[in-house]
């Protein structure tokens, strides 16, 4: 068992900008940046090559739609089949459909924590019901998703809303993280994490704007201590156009190095 980076360069299911296909690669140079070591902060040194390896990005030029998922849920299928588990790098907030449906497959009573500035639950929006807005509607109705917990959320309308107690989510909105410290989970655990959950004053490289979000400690400090048992994650949502300084990349990369260390802590699987 190791862990597997992979990136998913998709963006054409984003409803406003584009630009998170060029991701993957932006987050591998930060990750790499000789300006940072590779240590995270709980003590692990990621420059052991056997702890984790890159599986690279997987080939999506030219595919849309389901087409693409089928290739993305392919590729994550077969890493959780050798043993592995798979942090993956996108790519707009759709890949996450794919990508934690085949978590399911793999993980019965699988349970989602979402770090996001929007709860994703259209029931459809511009008439494509597998856009970024819609992944975790998509996984509730799969009914292979034994809990969603969602911290950061602050665009509820009342749509989403309905959608949120149809599925039970439950929902740490930003006005109120009074709960977010007591987060436990029996079970297996994925965590996808988009990066307009920061506050643009962390995060300016995002699609899509949203103040008065989380810090970057605030997401390093849950993904540190949420209970729960971590067996696979995403960092979705770069937006390099709007990156000229690459700090948001470096969020990214730091979230990510967070993770990787997590998922080297899960006991079991
Ligand atoms: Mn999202
Ligand atoms: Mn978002």
């Amino acid at each position: 068992m190791t862990i597997k980076l992979l990136g998913l360069p998709q963006d054409n299911n984003s409803s406003f900008l584009l630009g998170p296909a060029l991701a993957p690669d932006r987050i591998r140079e930060a990750l790499h940046s000789d300006s940072a070591n590779m240590f995270t902060e709980t003590g692990h040194d990621l420059g052991d090559a056997s702890l984790w390896s890159d599986a690279g990005n997987v080939l999506l030029a030219g595919l849309e739609g389901l087409a693409a998922f089928e290739a993305i849920h392919t590729k994550v299928a077969q890493l959780i089949g050798a043993g592995h588990r798979v942090l993956s790098l996108g790519g707009d907030h759709s890949v996450a459909y794919p990508v934690i449906a085949a978590h399911t497959a793999a993980y019965s009573g699988l349970n989602i924590l979402h770090i996001d500035a929007h709860p994703d639950l259209y029931d459809n929006m511009l008439d494509n019901p597998y856009s970024h807005a819609s992944p975790f509607a998509r996984l509730m109705e799969s009914g292979a998703i034994a809990k969603l917990v969602q911290v950061g959320i602050r665009t509820l309308n009342a749509h989403q809303r309905e959608q949120a107690e149809r599925f039970g989510a439950q929902i740490h909105e930003m006005r109120d993280l009074s709960g977010v410290a007591g987060i436990a989970f029996d079970g297996p655990v994925y965590l996808s994490f988009d990066l307009d959950a920061l506050d643009p004053a962390f995060a300016p490289g995002v699609s899509h704007f949203e103040p008065g979000g989380l810090s970057t400690r605030d997401v390093l400090s849950l993904v540190q201590r949420f209970r729960g048992n971590l067996v696979g994650a995403d960092v979705v949502e770069l937006n390099p156009h709007r990156d000229p300084y690459g700090v948001t990349a470096m969020v990214a990369a730091k979230v990510t190095k967070e993770l990787i260390g997590r998922l080297i802590d899960t006991k079991g699987h």
